[in-house]
């Protein structure tokens, strides 16, 4: 088994869920008391955010290049960044290292072009529901035509990520006001929502909803630990 190496801390609520969720995945596969082997460096997410919150991104990388190469040295074979947002500075991150980066959203988007899901709406921070470098990569690599809500509903999604569920707040109003605003993306079209940030599938689950959700917590460690396996 190879050795996954995590990114981590953005927030450490959803890394606990990829930790849960790599070593669950192995146990299925293999059964008995097998886990995941795991690096994971955890960043302090107070000093990320308010680097995002400031447009300070290549000062962010500088950290995260900095914990990726801690990984690489730990022993990783390939490492993850635990958040769609920091994956603004994906290429950064690579440059730093040696060993390949699994993109949380090409790892998506695999899933939703084997699905044949061409039209979808994104939920995450503002940063990736406004800005190219999450959006684009998904609609020119893979013909996905994305969908975001307005403005306004986007100042929601993000103050609900940052002021609750990154404090692991899971609040029923929220809820409610993200499924008013899954609604009218499928007033726009969409066959299936991008859970595009790595804190929202706390607070949206399948249960809620009879539109089909892409998590991408779930999507990005499970395809971690099967690179783990398959690379045998
Ligand atoms: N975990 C979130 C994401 O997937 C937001 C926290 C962050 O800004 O990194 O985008």
């Amino acid at each position: 088994m190879k050795t996954i190496g995590l990114i981590g801390g953005m927030s450490w609520e959803s890394t606990a869920n990829y930790y849960q969720i790599i070593n669950r995945e192995v146990k299925a596969r293999l059964g008995g008391l097998h886990s995941g082997k795991v690096c994971l460096y955890s960043v302090d997410f107070a000093e990320i955010e308010t680097l995002q919150h400031q447009g300070r991104w290549d000062d962010s990388a500088t950290i995260l290049a900095q914990a990726a190469k801690s990984v690489e040295e730990g022993g990783a074979d390939f490492i993850l960044i635990c958040t769609n947002t920091m994956h603004k500075v994906a290429d950064q991150i690579q440059l730093a290292v040696n060993v390949p980066l699994v993109h949380i959203a090409d790892a998506t988007a695999e899933k939703l072009v084997a699905d044949g899901v061409k039209r979808v709406g994104l939920l995450g921070t503002r940063f990736t529901m406004e800005q190219d470098f999450y959006k684009l990569r998904l609609i020119d690599k893979f013909g996905i035509d994305v969908v975001v809500p307005s403005a306004g509903d986007q100042t929601i999604v993000h103050e609900v990520i940052y002021n609750e569920l990154c404090k692991g707040e899971v609040r029923d109003d929220s809820r409610q006001r993200y499924l008013t605003i899954i609604d009218k993306l499928v007033d726009q079209g969409i066959e299936a929502v991008i859970l595009g940030c790595t804190e929202i599938a706390m607070l949206v689950e399948p249960k809620h909803t009879n539109v089909t959700l892409y998590d991408t917590t779930e999507i990005h460690a499970k395809a971690a630990v099967h690179k783990a396996l398959r690379d045998n």
